[in-house]
Formats: C-alpha cells, sequence, structure tokens
C-alpha cells in the first residue's frame, strides 16, 4: 500500500498503536502453521501497524482514518484461528482487540461482554453467579470471544448445548460499520449468524451476548479401550444417555496417546481413550457404562485433583489440542476436518479405518448440532504431499465421509459460507470493502455491486 504509516499512527493518537516490526509480524500470525498448505501460502503476509483500542470510541476513531486512507484492515482477537483467518494478506492495519476486554454485564441465562474479553475470564465471572458460558473452546485462556463468533464454530460443551450457529447460542451482537462516521448496529438471532463465522469481513464486533448455562462440578475422565470403534459406540452411548449429563466427548487413537506424555503413568499403553468431562454425580453411571461396554475408567479427576496432580485439563487432549500434543513433537503432522453420517455409525467407522492408510489416526468430537448428535474428525495426518492429502479426502468423501477443507485461507472453502449473503452483508457494513477481503474467494468478483445485487446472485 502507498500509505504513510508514520502519518497513520500520528493520527489514531490517543489510541495505543504497535510501530516495532518484530511485534507487528508476530501479531500478523495465527496457528496457520498447522496446515503446511497455508503455512507455504501465509507465511510471508505481515502487516504495517497494529492498533490496540481500548474502548468502542477509540475503535470507531480508529476505523473512521483507516476509512479515510483506504487502509486494509484485519480484527485479531487471540490470534489463535486455525486458518489464518486474522493473517492480514494485503498487509495494513491490524486492529487487535484485547484491550477492548470487559465483561459488562451478568443476566440469566445470558453473558453480554465486550469483543476482546477472553473466554477463561468471562467463565470466571461466571461463576459467582452459578453459571458457564454454553461453549468455550481449548483455546480459552488466550481466544477471544469475538474471535470465537467471527471464526470459530463449536467447543467444549457443544454436546450439550449445540454449536455456536445453533438458535439461541448467539443472543446478540453489537457490530459497527466502516465508514467516515462509524454506526453501531445490534443485530440479534438470525441476523447474527451472518456475521458468526465470517471472518471479520462484513462488520466489526463490539460486543457479544451469549447463552449461558447452570455451572456444574465436573471431573475430567479418560477411559481406555481396545479397538476403536469400541471406543466411539461407548461415546455414542454417552452421547445418548439420559442418565449421563456431559460436556465433552472426544475419542482418540492409540497411535496419538505416544505423543501425550504427561499421561504416561495415568492411562494404559497402547488404548484408545474416550476422554469426557461429566458432573460429580454422574460418576457412578458413568463408570457403569464405561464397564458395561468393555471399558476401563483410567483417570477420573475434579479440577483440584487434576492440579494437584500436575495435570492439565482433560480438554487438551481435545478438538485441537489433540493436533497440538502430536505437532508439539514433530511439525509434519497435520490435521483435516471431516463430517461423518448422521446418525453416528461405529460400523461405518469401523469399515473405514482399514481404507486410510497408516498415515492417518482417527481423533473424533461429539457434537449436537441442530438437535441432532453428529460426529466429526479430526485426523492426524503424516503430511507427505499436497497429492495424498488429496487422495485421503477422496477416500473420506468416497465412502460418505464430507470433508470441511482445513487447509483453505478463504472463508466459502470450510463449508460453513455457502452463498454470497455474507458478501451482501459486507457491502452493507463496508462499502468500500477494507475488512479482511482478501479472504472472500468472490469479494473481488462482486464488489462493484450493490448489496441487493450480490444477494441475487446468490440465490441464483
Ligand atoms: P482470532 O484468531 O484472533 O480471530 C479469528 C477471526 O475472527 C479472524 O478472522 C479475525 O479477523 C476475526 N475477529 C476477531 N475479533 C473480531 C471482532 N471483534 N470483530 C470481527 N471479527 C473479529 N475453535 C473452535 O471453534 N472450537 C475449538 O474447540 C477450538 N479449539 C482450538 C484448539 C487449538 C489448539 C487451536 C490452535 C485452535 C482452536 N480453535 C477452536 C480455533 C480458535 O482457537 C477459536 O476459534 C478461537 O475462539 C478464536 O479466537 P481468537 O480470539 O483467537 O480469534
Amino acid at each position: 500500500t502507498d500509505i504513510d504509516w508514520a502519518a497513520f499512527a500520528a493520527a489514531l493518537a490517543p489510541v495505543e498503536t504497535i510501530t516495532e516490526p518484530v511485534l507487528i509480524k508476530k501479531r500478523s500470525r495465527d496457528f496457520f502453521w498447522y496446515s503446511p498448505i497455508l503455512n507455504a501460502e501465509l507465511k510471508r503476509c505481515f502487516g504495517d501497524l497494529v492498533a490496540r483500542p481500548a474502548s468502542a470510541d477509540e475503535l470507531a476513531h480508529v476505523l473512521s482514518v483507516a476509512y479515510a486512507h483506504n487502509a486494509p484492515i484485519v480484527l485479531r482477537g487471540g490470534g489463535t484461528g486455525n486458518y489464518g483467518q486474522s493473517v492480514p494478506m494485503d498487509g495494513g492495519l491490524i486492529i487487535d482487540t484485547t484491550a477492548m476486554n470487559k465483561v459488562l454485564e451478568i443476566g440469566e441465562g445470558w453473558v453480554r461482554s465486550e469483543a476482546g474479553a477472553l473466554m477463561a475470564d468471562i467463565n470466571v465471572a461466571l461463576a459467582a453467579s452459578g453459571q458457564e458460558m454454553a461453549m468455550f473452546p481449548s483455546t480459552q485462556d488466550i481466544a477471544t470471544v469475538g474471535g470465537f463468533v467471527a471464526g470459530g464454530s463449536a467447543g467444549i460443551g457443544s454436546i450439550a448445548n449445540g454449536a455456536l450457529r445453533d438458535p439461541g447460542n448467539i443472543i446478540s451482537l453489537g457490530v459497527m460499520t466502516v465508514e467516515d462516521r462509524p454506526q453501531n448496529r445490534r443485530f440479534d438471532g438470525a441476523d447474527a449468524l451472518h456475521i458468526h463465522h465470517a471472518w471479520g469481513l462484513n462488520g466489526v464486533i463490539t460486543d457479544v451476548t451469549l447463552r449461558t448455562v447452570p455451572r456444574h462440578d465436573w471431573v475430567g475422565c479418560i477411559a481406555t479401550f481396545d479397538s476403536y470403534e469400541g471406543t466411539y459406540a461407548t461415546g455414542l452411548a454417552i452421547a445418548q444417555s439420559t442418565d449421563i449429563a456431559r460436556k465433552l466427548l472426544t475419542t482418540v487413537d492409540a497411535r496419538i496417546c505416544a505423543y501425550c506424555p504427561k499421561l504416561e503413568g495415568h492411562i494404559r499403553p497402547d488404548k484408545h481413550l474416550l476422554v469426557s468431562m461429566i458432573p460429580t454425580e454422574d460418576r457412578d453411571a458413568f463408570r457403569t457404562l464405561i464397564e458395561t461396554h468393555g471399558g476401563h475408567v483410567d483417570l477420573m479427576m475434579t479440577d483440584s485433583e487434576r492440579e494437584g496432580a500436575g495435570l492439565p485439563h482433560v480438554y487438551d487432549f481435545s478438538y485441537n489440542h489433540t493436533t497440538l500434543q502430536v505437532l508439539k513433537a514433530d511439525r509434519t503432522a497435520t490435521y483435516q476436518q471431516v463430517g461423518c453420517p448422521i446418525p453416528p455409525d461405529p460400523q461405518a467407522i469401523k469399515a473405514l479405518r482399514p481404507k486410510l492408510g497408516d498415515d492417518v489416526w482417527m481423533h473424533h468430537e461429539f457434537a449436537r448440532v441442530g438437535g441432532d448428535i453428529v460426529t466429526f474428525d479430526l485426523p492426524i495426518i503424516w503430511f507427505s504431499s499436497a497429492e495424498r492429502l488429496a487422495e485421503i479426502n477422496a477416500i473420506y468423501e468416497a465412502n460418505g465421509f464430507p470433508v470441511y477443507d482445513a487447509h483453505t485461507w478463504n472463508v466459502e472453502g470450510g463449508g460453513l459460507k455457502p452463498d454470497y449473503t455474507h458478501l451482501a452483508w459486507k457491502k452493507r457494513m463496508d462499502p468500500k470493502g477494507l475488512l479482511n477481503a482478501a479472504k472472500s474467494r468472490f469479494w473481488a468478483d462482486v464488489a462493484h455491486l450493490d448489496a441487493d445485487e450480490i444477494e441475487a446472485l446468490g440465490r441464483a
């Protein structure tokens, strides 16, 4: 860009800015390096300046300066996304939201926070009212609630309470436009879903109201099994059980456990894992169900027992933290995101396993989406080439397991934004197209149209 960044930074005063190149480079990255394909494409993309507004008024000032300079803008919370969502592919301004971090109001069944609030802090604030977030990602210690709504999809709690996109989970969003004088808009219910998972390209989220649920005392459990399909079948039985509440159900291939040294001595070696969180009062029912299914409860700990034993949370072995355990030891590993037949079918999993090579190690998450119990596979894949990855994808798909590609930097690539509606909203909220525009495969084609025309094109 031909912007005079020193003058730009001066115009942002009194908003905090970061101008040191090393720090700008750090804030230009997220966890895209989980993918060797994204790593090659994104590792040389850097922003020019970071602004760190501490209030909605400061944010509005930053946006109006960016608008005046036609500066590309990328929003950034914790920077824990996996697809380069917050990487500034066009350079320009990075807006770091982490100084807008207040929990604003807590009600019965909801919490409203500034976009940059960390989810772990929201959970702490909720505890006093006997509540907790309906779901949170395993990155809750560094990830922001705005980043979760704009870039995430589900998490710990989703087997009980659904995905973010399920009705009632995102109650309301405060969203700012990018204009000469940025406007505050409020979107509720179905409207908020157009901003959800749009990677911050169609509005700047200022505050988030999410559903909360009554708090339980949770115990973290790991049970072990001889067969993977037996582990999966038991996960399904717990998901369907009416007398065991649960907020996490994860199955992990035995081969992955060798990359979890912290569990050594706490679990039986060379077994497949069922990782779960259940309320203390359901411990006996859980144990009985596991044993009926031929499994063994190796670990069952309250938070204080776990801390005493020096163990991490059990959710450190779930969602993309499972992948991280392997990546810590060996960066040639990667992963994929794969849907499974609904209803979940242990026999289908059993039949698929031998068709995948030794370079694919399964890991399933159980969730409730649209009212159905569903599972998705986040396998460890030992990466050899893009061709082999495509072959693995094709094996999954040929067997009825849809792939939601984790190796793409565009928002339409993962499957959640099937038409142009998010781009029509972009046109309304960001008429110059400054927000993270490079992340849409189609924006450049439709940017000259008005919002209604874009929407009509999407329907066609
Ligand atoms: P960022 O990475 O900073 O941003 C994500 C996207 O949101 C970017 O496109 C950014 O531009 C946009 N954005 C940020 N703030 C705003 C704003 N105020 N307004 C508009 N747009 C904004 N995800 C899950 O859904 N569930 C999981 O269980 C999960 N587990 C993970 C485990 C690991 C180990 C890792 C590395 C990632 C995981 N993720 C998971 C992905 C990610 O951690 C979460 O989605 C997280 O909530 C993102 O929050 P963040 O603050 O880091 O967002």
